[in-house]
């Protein structure tokens, strides 16, 4: 398998730009409506506003667009620079209407495979951003409403006596592609569509490492016992807060056994996951195909 560090080289420069110190100043949105280059993504609730053109894109609107420029300001977050012009995020109300003519609001996982890349990414950044706000309104100590700051990157509690800071959440898990020899184990959910198979998956448990992780989401899922964990790609998926560790694994091809977790799990042969007649994959922007396409793509160099 050739270097993961090389397969990753190009993804190392940020998609956007956080310029994280641009959330200090208390005027961050007066800097933003006075920058006449500043771009709204506008959300409601875990929607988002879109137009196909005919590919799915994000439709960007004015600070001054009326029903933006009346929110207040606990509604607005810097998300940072995409593509050099500063993005701010719009969390609109429920009841707020906003009908701009060929836009729409629609859920973003189902959009995940019809954006382009950097649009998916923003999305992914924003979406993460407005469910932690939506499960974090009450301070988790006191139980007073919180309020944010930091350009909307920081939930604060307002009660004085206690003051508790809240910051977006992520939690890890892992997802990994167990191979031996020229066989990889992939596995599969009732809930799926017939035929289709994935990598191993699951959440990091509080003590854990995560290569301890890896190997005891393999072992309980399947009864595999792996005998090497390489780190390879990781990737954002905030359905609703996850941040997915991407490994690879080997092991001595071992009978599966399966706990009931998954529906079937079973060792496939490279050929049949190259073959049109093989397992229907993940989609290709899914750090699960990922790792399936390094696999294949390389191993036979
Ligand atoms: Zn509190």
């Amino acid at each position: 398998m050739s270097d993961p560090a090389n397969a990753n080289a190009a993804r190392v420069r940020p998609y956007l730009q956080l310029r994280t110190e641009q959330r200090t100043p208390a005027d961050w949105l007066r800097a933003a409506r006075a920058d006449p280059q500043t771009r709204v993504v506008v959300a409601r609730g875990t929607t988002h506003l879109i137009r196909y053109q005919p590919q799915a894109q994000i439709v960007f609107v004015s600070l001054e667009q009326p029903a933006i420029a009346a929110l207040d300001e606990s509604r607005l977050l810097l998300l940072g620079w995409f593509e050099g012009q500063r993005c701010v995020l719009a969390d609109l109300p429920a009841e707020l209407a906003l009908e701009l003519p060929g836009t729409r609001f629609e859920e973003l996982r189902p959009l995940l495979a019809q954006l382009r890349e950097e649009e998916m990414r923003l999305l992914c950044h924003a979406q993460a951003l407005l469910v932690w706000r939506s499960r974090h309104r009450f301070c988790g100590v006191c139980g007073s409403p919180t309020a944010p700051r930091s350009a909307g990157h920081v939930l604060s509690c307002t009660s004085p006596s206690c003051a508790a800071e809240f910051f977006p959440r992520i939690d890890p898990a892992i997802i990994v592609l167990v191979t031996s020899g020229s066989k990889a184990l992939l596995g599969r959910q009732q809930s799926w569509p017939p035929g289709r198979y994935s990598t191993l998956a699951g959440f990091v448990e509080a003590g854990e490492t995560l290569e301890e992780a890896v190997a005891r989401e393999v072992e309980e899922e399947t009864g595999v016992q792996l005998e090497a964990v390489h780190y390879f790609a990781s990737q954002p998926w905030p359905f609703p807060a996850s941040l997915m560790l991407g490994f690879h694994a080997q092991a001595s091809q071992t009978p599966v056994r399966l706990d009931g977790e998954l529906e079937d799990a079973r060792w496939f042969d490279r050929t049949e996951l190259q073959s049109t007649s093989g397992p229907t994959l993940p989609q290709p922007h899914t750090i699960a195909r990922r790792l399936i396409d390094h696999w294949l793509g390389t191993q036979a160099a």
